[in-house]
């Protein structure tokens, strides 16, 4: 049995937390993305192999099985967020494509001209773009909500923003530069209270906290398998089974039909509306695999992990009296900072031949750049494989850092 009392032995579940020599690698990238454990491994693995086939067509017993496997992959997801059902469970690539989705069919056929879209200064791109995209094709209009003084979503502000014109306010759950988390409840309370739905980008929370979509309340939310531990190419849109039954298509193709005809075609209903194509079927019971392996070792534990990480780090940057810390005091496991008279890709480039990887950068969120002052960041954001011997490897390849700068 995994347990999170010490960490260290977990990072014998993770290969790749090895360099190529079998040294240790340091690795504080992720809120980028996260390892994975041989159980998720093994799972893809097998799934690949043995157990292939495709799912939903077959006759054959392997090709039922493997559906079997596929839909198991979706309760089990439906449960671990706490859906009511498994039917507002759409598998789609990944976080952006769900907040694409939802832009593409609830956005084009709710919002119109002068609707309003509520944002905040701190979205990743994949909150932004999307919408600018909804709001260039149907003249409705998007108002950013600002930040507080330490980097979270004002949520003073964020009520004195909405109108009954405010149709969607879609906002970070947990913010993957400053690691600010954002009280969705509230936030959800404030939207329903103008009649606007609310959407959550559950990227960085997913990962870190329990979630349970009945106590949030919102309406549509979105995270990506490859930060939680899980595959690359594949992700989750959850979304209120009403709201997913009122929802046209996104794609068309095979699986997301009842009856085809050149006279007209009828769709399947949800969550088979949304998912055209032979899904991904491999990645979806890998993802499994990765509910599985965190949810053993609860997620709420994470949570305190990986905040008293983030907590440590900041103490020790402060010491140095050469760092410009970014984001509030209390952050869900990631830390943004600024090491005097160094570029962050600089930074980046020495720690790396010391075996840590950060990222530097700006993180898909350049209006939160502009808002800081910076074209960059260094950030360090942990996982629940990192210990305190990573932040000590950080901390020496700063201080190479310094001396190499002078
Ligand atoms: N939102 C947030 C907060 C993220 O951190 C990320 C990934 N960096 C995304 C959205 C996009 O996720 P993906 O690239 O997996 O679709």
């Amino acid at each position: 049995t995994v347990t999170l009392s010490a960490p260290s032995a977990l990072k014998a579940d993770f290969p790749g937390l090895l360099t190529p020599d079998g040294e240790p690698w340091h690795y504080l990238d992720t809120a980028a993305s996260a390892q994975k454990p041989q159980a998720v491994i093994d799972a893809m693995s097998r799934a690949l192999g043995k157990d292939y086939a495709t799912v939903h067509r077959g006759v054959y017993g392997r090709s039922a099985q493997m559906t079997l496997g596929y839909e198991a992959a979706r309760r089990r997801t439906a449960e671990f967020i706490g859906a009511k059902s498994e039917n507002e469970i759409v598998f789609v690539r990944g976080a952006t494509e769900a907040i694409n989705l939802v832009a593409a069919t609830w956005g084009m056929t709710r919002i119109g001209e002068g609707d309003r879209i509520v944002l905040s200064t701190l979205e990743h791109h994949s909150n932004i773009v999307p919408w600018q995209m909804l709001s260039e094709r149907t003249g409705a209009e998007i108002d950013v909500c600002p930040l507080t003084e330490d980097g979270r979503i004002d949520l003073g502000a964020l009520e004195a923003l909405l109108t009954s014109r405010t149709k969607l306010v879609s906002l970070a759950h947990v913010s993957n530069v400053l690691g600010s988390v954002l009280d969705g409840r509230k936030a959800a309370d404030l939207a329903h209270s103008v009649g606007a739905k609310i959407m959550l980008d559950g990227c960085q929370a997913a990962p870190r906290m329990t979630l349970d979509m009945a106590a949030l309340d919102c309406d549509f939310y979105a995270f990506s398998g490859h930060k939680l531990y899980g595959p690359t190419g594949i992700g989750v849109l959850w979304a209120r089974e009403e709201l997913l039954e009122q929802m046209p298509p996104y794609q068309g193709g095979g699986a997301m039909i009842e009856k085809v005809a050149f006279e007209g075609t009828t769709y399947a209903p949800p969550p088979q509306r949304f998912e055209a194509g032979t899904p991904m079927i491999t990645e979806a019971i890998a993802l499994h695999a990765a509910i599985d392996y965190v949810d053993a070792l609860g997620p709420d534990k994470l949570f305190e992990h990986e905040s008293a990480l983030a907590a440590t780090l900041r103490e020790e940057l402060r010491k140095l009296n050469a760092v410009t810390l970014f984001g509030p005091e209390e952050s869900a496991g990631i830390v943004s900072f600024a090491l005097e008279g160094v570029h962050p890709h600089d930074l980046g480039t020495i720690l790396d031949e010391e075996n840590v990887a950060i990222r530097a950068g700006h993180h898909c969120a350049q209006p939160l750049m502009n808002h800081l002052g910076v074209p960059a960041t260094a950030r360090a954001s942990f996982g629940l494989y990192n210990d305190e011997s990573d932040i000590d490897a950080l901390l020496r390849g700063i201080e190479r850092t310094r001396r190499i700068f002078g």
